[in-house]
């Protein structure tokens, strides 16, 4: 019997999230807003949900408040067993009210985890592909 080993699930960008997964290759964090009233979109969008306007991906400055989250005691997914516990958090970036996104949250006891606490992004090279993908870590007071 060989060792298999067990990566988690690859993103499949598409025409809406593309702009997302070049932008976190080069380490940077974008997001899709609207070029006419300025909105921030998430889920991304062709179109403004408000306005009609086109979109783009616009780089943001990585740093928000956590939203809510869970502790993932189990294997639910592919990936990531060795890791147990982790948490995974909806983190409301600094750029908008609403604009929450998705990710694990490292660097810190997930006992120690609490809402509204700060975090920033930092960026790790997913396993099994070529793709990076953006987690979230304490703010470090400086
Ligand atoms: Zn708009």
């Amino acid at each position: 019997m060989t060792d298999t080993v067990m990566y988690p699930p690859q993103p499949a960008p598409d025409a809406d999230t593309e702009g997302f997964w070049q932008a976190t290759a080069q380490g940077h964090l974008a997001m899709c807003r609207c070029q006419d009233c300025g909105l921030w979109l998430m889920p991304p969008l062709e179109r403004c949900r408000v306005c009609a306007g086109a979109t783009a991906f616009e780089e943001v400055s990585g740093t928000g408040t956590l939203y809510s989250f869970i502790v993932q005691h189990h294997p639910a997914i592919s990936g990531y067993t060795e890791d147990l516990p982790y948490a995974v958090g909806l983190i409301e970036l600094d750029e908008q009210q609403g604009l929450r996104l998705p990710t694990r949250i490292v660097g810190v006891d997930p006992a120690d985890i609490v809402c509204d606490m700060r975090l920033q992004v930092v960026f790790e090279k997913l396993p099994g592909g070529d793709y990076v993908v953006p987690v979230f870590k304490p703010v470090v007071a400086t």
